[in-house]
């Protein structure tokens, strides 16, 4: 069998295969909705643009990153309405200063985190990375895929260390990244020989300002396996729908999905229709 050399997964990408396979497949084929509503993530941008543009000059005055919010929001905002991000007017009239207002609290909270778990050490911010990983092909031989991604903050102390910025304030948000940060560690290990000493989100806007783990052996094992199950399924076409019809609410590809085509093109209805027809015709009164 030909594989696909080329085949590559983020993280959001093995999240979206595990939740449906066909939104996997519908995305890798470019049929992604370009009217995406961006406002539920938008802060979560601006706020990791400050801390990049800061962190090329971290020596800058205390407060500072907190002075950069206006203006970053001002230029991203104009990006995504370039781009058709899907940002349109704000809900109400206050929302952009909320939005504003809720970005300055989380960098002021950031900029002392940042001096302490990032910037005394070597460090990389918004590391893109394309890491080729060996992974059983479907009949047991070995095979290239690739692991791409951007990590926030990649440190390194004595041993590497991975960090994750998040802007919830959701105090158990963080449950929902622990595999995130083990895909993470994974590409670590396979660029540099050695996984992280631990991994860790910097929430600022919870009470537990930064979460640290250290991966474990099992966990890297399953990651692996979740992984091979990504590219087992593209290599066999799998298009099956997400069990759970919730994900389908606010899908991405729903307008391409042969899920929600018209029934008259679904051979089992147009059976079905076809039956009551007849039905219907039967019990009609006979012509005089
Ligand atoms: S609409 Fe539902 S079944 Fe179709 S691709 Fe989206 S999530 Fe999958």
């Amino acid at each position: 069998m030909a594989y696909d050399s080329k085949l590559s997964l983020s993280w959001s990408g093995l999240r979206t295969f595990e939740e449906c396979h066909n939104r996997s497949r519908l995305i890798r084929a470019g049929k992604r909705s370009k009217s995406e509503n961006i406002r539920g993530y938008f802060h979560g941008t601006v706020v990791d643009r400050v801390a990049r543009e800061w962190l090329d000059d971290p020596d800058l005055p205390a407060g500072a990153m907190a002075k950069m919010v206006p203006e970053i929001l001002e230029r991203e905002e104009r990006a995504a309405k370039e781009k058709g991000d899907g940002v349109g007017r704000w809900k109400h009239a206050d929302a952009e200063e909320e939005v504003t207002e809720f970005c300055v609290e989380l960098v002021t909270r950031l900029e002392p985190l940042l001096h302490q778990y990032v910037t005394p050490y070597d460090f990389e911010p918004a590391r893109r990375f394309k890491t080729p990983i060996t992974i059983p092909g479907l009949y047991g031989s070995p095979v290239v895929i690739y692991l791409v991604g951007e990590t926030d903050y990649l440190v390194k102390p004595d041993k590497f260390e991975v960090f994750d910025l998040k802007g919830t304030a959701d105090e158990s948000y963080w449950r929902k990244t622990m595999g995130q940060m083990v895909f993470y560690d994974l590409d670590v290990e396979a660029e540099f020989g050695e996984p992280c000493s631990r991994v860790g989100l910097i929430q600022p806007m919870c009470k537990e300002q930064v979460k640290l783990w250290t991966i474990t052996d099992q966990q890297r094992r399953e990651m692996v396996q979740r992984i091979t199950a990504f590219a087992h399924g593209v290599w066999k076409q799998d298009a099956t729908y997400a069990e759970d019809r919730e994900a389908c609410k606010f899908c991405p590809t729903k307008h391409a999905c042969d899920r929600f085509k018209p029934n008259f093109i679904n051979p089992e209805r147009r059976l079905s229709i076809e039956a009551m027809r007849q039905v219907v015709q039967s019990s009609l009164p006979p012509e005089t």
